[in-house]
């Protein structure tokens, strides 16, 4: 495909007008201020005008399973919620569960402008089946929980379906958009001897380690009582974890002692703002952060903890509230932002040729539609894409060089038999649990 005459954003995050994109299988083949040539006669040129075209969005710490669970829970702290109601529900889910429910949030997820995910859920077979149907990247990954310190983990759901979704991938059952991390739920879900285990077995193998980290100032504190006074990041680090490329998801109560670990390490730190807002949990200091040099990323957390999987809302609240928080107006730039939901996120995945619109780089793109009123006078395009824009100015959503969306409308996925299976499933699940 040929993008003609179409404002764009460039790796250094400049605005660059009257341009020309050109697509070629999977990856960005020409930039250029003159039409390329058709490299077929039915490759389609597409009219950039009253247009915009940026790199779509790693969403890098999402449950896309529990779109299913939305509303579902509602008022609770992250501990009742979680024990009371999310773990008894999660445990009726079935594989078939799984795959619709992933659909659900794979649609939410595409129309606001995700290229990628890094999520983290169980039945991820089932999981990853789906978001491949639907055309996007993932990063995907069975966060082990293991509650008894003697546990065999040759007997851990978890832990084996880490290493089940490896071989599927190694054996070409998905596409390579579909990659595996290590999942480490939480330290307060695990402890030291199988935190050892995952971080020697996950450095063996190669793989990137996803984890929830600090989320909570309960999780901080009783983390502090139960392992001599470390904090859940010196947790990690006393286990090995940080030896393997981390995210780390929330961080919210990290200590500066923390992110001087973290950054030595060279772990990525997952902003979720919206679900640290609604579970009550707090601000993540993220203008210390960008300041320090740490790599930060944007992640909408669950459906039923958000409660959705809205990207273009998530880096509006992320702008907004590390203002808001620090009474800074210049805590963090537009530009700032858009790096840490796209290339940041990309590098944190372990995509090195994702992330930004370059000749070589996959063609992860979305284009924005300038000719709505929340986008004009159309002054600081980038400002707007941050402070103004919604998804519902996204008009078209490539990934690895396919058309997965566009003008509403999803390549691979049927809308109205998903929000019937969805609906039926949540309608079983509720009549099970009242039994
Ligand atoms: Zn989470």
């Amino acid at each position: 495909m040929i993008f003609s005459n179409i404002k764009m954003l460039d790796e250094n995050f400049k605005v660059l007008e009257n341009m020309f994109v050109q697509t070629k299988d999977e990856k960005i083949s020409y930039i250029g201020t003159t039409m390329p040539e058709k490299t077929s006669a039915e490759e389609e040129i597409y009219d950039g005008k009253g247009k915009f075209l940026m790199n779509g969005f790693f969403n890098t710490h999402c449950h896309v399973p529990m779109t299913i669970l939305r509303g579902y829970g509602e008022g609770l702290s992250l501990q009742d919620w979680l024990f009371t109601k999310i773990f008894p529900f999660e445990a009726k889910l079935t594989a078939e569960d799984i795959y619709w429910t992933t659909k659900l949030g794979a649609m939410e997820l595409i129309a606001s402008g995700c290229a990628s995910i890094s999520d983290m859920y169980f039945r991820i077979e089932d999981e990853a089946k789906a978001l491949d149907e639907c055309g996007m990247k993932a990063n995907i990954c069975n966060g082990v929980t293991s509650f008894d310190p003697n546990e065999d983990l040759a007997n851990n759901r978890g832990w084996n379906e880490t290493w089940a979704l490896l071989d599927s991938v190694k054996n070409g059952k998905f596409s390579s958009r579909i990659k595996v991390d290590m999942g480490l739920h939480a330290e307060y879900t695990n402890n030291d001897r199988v935190a050892k285990i995952i971080a020697e077995e996950a450095k063996k193998a190669g793989l990137n380690i996803h984890a929830h980290l600090s989320e909570t100032e309960k999780e901080q504190t009783e983390c502090k009582e139960r392992h001599e006074g470390k904090t859940p990041a010196e947790f990690m680090e006393n286990a090995g974890v940080l030896e393997s490329q981390c995210q780390f998801a929330h961080c919210v109560y990290v200590t500066e002692e923390d992110e001087e670990l973290l950054k030595k390490a060279g772990s990525f730190l997952i902003h979720n703002p919206s679900s640290n807002l609604k579970l009550g949990s707090g601000i993540a200091p993220v203008k210390r952060w960008v300041e320090k040099g740490l790599k930060v990323c944007i992640g909408t957390d669950g459906a039923s903890s958000n409660n959705n999987l809205d990207m273009m809302e998530e880096i509006h609240v992320a702008a907004l509230l590390c203002r808001g928080a620090t009474k800074d107006a210049n805590a963090v730039s537009a530009a700032d932002i858009v790096k840490m939901a796209t290339v940041n996120g990309a590098l944190a995945q372990g995509r090195k040729d994702c992330g930004a619109i370059k000749v070589g780089n996959k063609a992860d793109i979305i284009v924005f539609d300038l000719m709505t009123p929340n986008m004009q006078p159309d002054f600081d395009t980038l400002a707007n894409v941050v402070f103004s824009a919604q998804s519902s100015n996204i008009v078209m959503n490539m990934i690895d060089g396919r058309v997965v969306y566009r003008d509403g409308n999803f390549a691979f996925i049927n809308k109205e038999e998903v929000y019937k299976e969805v609906n039926e499933r949540l309608g079983r699940i509720i009549k099970e649990l009242a039994n």
